[in-house]
């Protein structure tokens, strides 16, 4: 790594391959699915992620061996929030993202083909201590705030254990929430900047260092 500042987000660059520490044993398998599920007056789920990268974000998980697209979404709501998936609409299908995860690179490197579905769910939302320490419904303008954390945080208005203290977004999620029309009025330099950072790999960044 060329450099880390430890006061603020440690880019090393997209060309750059990010460490991750020999003791994570876990392999990327290079293809993730999001679920972004709303509820009935429009709110958005999102859970405080439990672990690297941090930040808030819809459910999402690696595809792994839960079979299709639609079976590991079923798995990671049921997983991580304990609710049942009563529809899924695929939005996003296939699209590369050199985003960085907690893992070692997969076979194809950093990055990860995304999958994403607009879905509606039911039960009561009760978080997996080990994905979430948080899971909550926020209004457009509730998200547009945590977007507004990320951005500052990717261009060094807040330092990394700021945001750690009140996690935004996850950056990986900024340029989706924009895409499906969540949120708007992003600036492009500010989704370029969250870009770099959601593909800084998480170990790099200090607050990371004592998880
Ligand atoms: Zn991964």
């Amino acid at each position: 790594m060329a450099s880390n500042n430890i006061n603020g987000p440690g880019f090393s660059g997209p060309g750059d391959p990010p460490p991750v520490p020999a003791t994570v044993a876990e392999v990327c398998d290079n293809h993730s699915v999001g679920v972004v599920i709303t509820d009935s007056r429009d709110r958005v789920l999102l859970i405080t992620r439990a672990t690297l990268p941090v930040g808030r974000a819809p459910i999402a998980g690696h595809r792994d061996d839960h079979g299709s697209v639609e079976d590991t979404a079923r798995d990671e709501v049921a997983e991580e929030v304990q609710l049942t998936v009563t529809s899924l609409v695929r939005v996003v299908d296939g699209r590369w993202r050199t985003n960085a995860c907690r893992r070692q690179h997969g076979p194809e490197g950093l990055g990860h083909r995304w999958t994403i579905f607009l879905a509606t769910a039911a039960g009561e939302v009760r978080p997996d201590p080990a994905a979430a320490s948080d899971a909550a419904w926020y209004t457009r303008a509730e998200l547009r705030v945590l977007a507004g954390r990320t951005i500052a945080y990717a261009t060094g208005a807040l330092t990394a254990p700021q945001f750690a203290a009140n996690p935004g977004l996850e950056p990986a999620w900024l340029a989706f929430v924009v895409e499906l029309g969540l949120i708007d009025n992003v600036d492009p330099a500010d989704l370029a900047a969250t870009e770099i950072l959601a593909s800084t790999s998480p170990y790099t960044l200090p607050t990371a260092r004592s998880r």
